[in-house]
């Protein structure tokens, strides 16, 4: 591989609900993972909010096990709502805001090590919707990053594990091409996503997942089954009592991770003054769990439907995130693949892994330099707009994108002025599978107030939407036969304001705003 310039040094970073990863291209363009400031390579994707300062991490992780109303855990899961679901310290937070404080302390933590730094890549759940896509971007702008792209977690696996085989070693042929099913199951979020490896193109094939199902699910599952028992014994319920809860969660996580390498886990649970011995037997633990291994399944079959592939066509299984460990996940992989998974990276780092070679490759294109590989990427999920149905009357989505189409794609739709002389025109965008509005996520509206003057009724007006390769999206505004370009207002339902981000920007990060869309 390829010596790149040292003046700006490819990071990336896998910004996971549970713990996050920041990883580099070291001087001979191996991608490595960076320790964080306390010496681990997983930094928990926790920030605490004390009186007087905001601690991220380890620190922020012990702390929220004490006073779990002060913690915000988990924020990934709430990326794309106006506001954390928690009050903390009397005020509701954007989760991009808690999610800049997490990228800020790993800028930081990485910057001790390789020198200053502000471009990244950082990766995002296949599923992420566009509005999500935004979420995480501002939340990189706010940290005093510069995103140079997003890119789905899968694919940065698969790029970690095609350095790894060698495949994106230029002197090697990657003549065959190989169908790679990649199943991730972090801490909040579950992802399947069919790929195809043709020589040095990434093509994904087709996307599934849920951004709220993950670890820590099996979490709640444990916790449950330690309650009932503290509950007969004690006739207390921890759940009721939050900081009772963010100490039974703790330990609970722990015993999950033991019953990933024993039959059996006990708990010893504390507090104020009672106590209560819980063992747990792993066959106990999967039993109360089954129905969240099942969903699973069944998206993963989904995805396998979506991409026409079966299983006897898939090559090679990956697995990342760290619930994977789970020995009832790697069971079910086999089961349904009968195959091994494939061990050859990390399951916590491959994705960051992947996004240092993705910064390394966008660098070297700045640069001039001839790809390695190319990523083709599709959508996961359909792009609609809002119109009245003829018969009813009422609502309804018309889909312009489906689902799992290869991006870029440009799409236009005509919507025709109703009386002579309209001057303007909304349009409502929402990204979702279901006809009806409501079931949809609502990315924005794109008004249009300066129409020309006198057009008569049914002048059409065209709409052009343009997802770009990270599934991020660009609205245009055209008026047949018109020279000069119209201006259309894309007002976004749920993003902060660039007033909002610039001045989250300098209070987190201290960096000054910069040009940013
Ligand atoms: P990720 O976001 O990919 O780092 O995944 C983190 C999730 O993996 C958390 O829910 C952890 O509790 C879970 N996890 C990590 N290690 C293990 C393990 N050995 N067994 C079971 N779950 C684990």
């Amino acid at each position: 591989m390829k010596t790149h310039d040292h003046n700006i040094p490819p990071v990336g970073i896998d910004l996971g609900t549970t713990y996050s990863v920041v990883a580099h291209l070291d001087a001979q363009g191996h991608p490595e993972t960076l320790v964080n400031a306390e010496g681990e390579r997983l930094t928990p994707s926790v920030v605490f909010f004390d009186e007087f300062e905001v601690i991220v991490g380890r620190e922020a992780l012990k702390a929220f096990a004490r006073l779990p109303e002060r913690a915000a855990e988990c924020s990934k899961r709430d990326v794309g709502y106006k506001v954390y679901h928690k009050v903390l310290q009397g005020k509701y937070y954007p989760p991009e805001v808690i999610e800049a404080y997490i990228l800020n302390k790993l800028r930081q933590d990485a910057a001790q090590q390789i020198g200053e730094f502000s471009q990244v890549v950082i990766t995002v759940p296949a599923y992420f919707d566009e509005v999500r896509r935004k979420a995480t971007q501002d939340a990189g702008y706010m940290a005093g990053l510069e995103v140079m792209d997003i890119i789905n977690e899968p694919v940065a696996a698969a790029l970690a594990f095609a350095y790894e085989e060698g495949f994106l070693d230029n002197n090697v042929e990657v003549s065959q091409s190989q169908k790679i099913l990649v199943y991730d199951l972090g801490g909040g979020t579950f992802d399947v996503t069919v790929m195809e490896i043709r020589g040095h193109e990434y093509v994904t094939l087709a996307i599934d997942g849920d951004v709220r199902l993950g670890g820590w699910d099996w979490d709640q599952r444990l916790v449950d089954l330690a309650a009932e028992k503290i509950i007969r014994v004690h006739g207390f319920d921890p759940r009721e009592d939050v900081r009772a809860w963010g100490k039974l969660w703790s330990l609970c996580e722990e015993a999950k991770r033991t019953l990933s390498v024993r039959s059996k886990a006990v708990i010893s649970f504390e507090y104020q003054g009672r106590t209560a011995e819980i063992e747990i037997q792993r066959e106990q633990f999967e039993e109360a769990t089954q129905d969240l291994l099942d969903r699973t399944r069944f998206t993963t079959i989904q995805a396998l439907k979506a991409a026409g592939v079966t299983w006897d066509e898939i090559d090679r299984v990956l697995l990342v995130g760290g619930s994977t460990r789970m020995p009832m996940v790697r069971r079910l992989l086999r089961e349904m693949a009968k195959k091994e998974a494939e061990t050859s990276v990390s399951a916590d780092e491959a994705v960051a892994l992947g996004a240092a070679i993705h910064a390394g490759w966008l660098l070297g294109k700045a640069r001039g330099e001839p790809p390695r590989f190319r990523i083709r990427n599709v959508n996961s999920h359909s792009l609609g707009v809002v119109g009245v149905d003829p018969l009813t009357r009422r609502p309804r989505v018309g889909t312009i994108i489906p689902r799992n189409t290869r991006l870029p794609i440009i799409a236009k739709r005509r919507f025709k002025t109703h009386r002579p002389n309209q001057r303007s025109i909304l349009v409502q965008i929402v990204e979702g599978e279901s006809p009806s509005p409501e079931d949809c996520c609502p990315i924005g509206q794109v008004s249009v107030k300066d129409l020309p003057l006198n057009l008569p009724k049914g002048w059409p007006v065209e709409v052009i939407f343009h997802y770009r390769s990270n599934g991020r999206l660009r609205v245009k505004i055209r008026v047949p036969q018109m020279e000069r370009d119209i201006n259309a207002e894309f007002h976004r339902e749920r993003a902060l304001t660039k007033e909002l981000l610039d001045g989250w920007r300098r209070f987190i990060s201290g960096k000054e705003p910069t040009d940013y869309e």
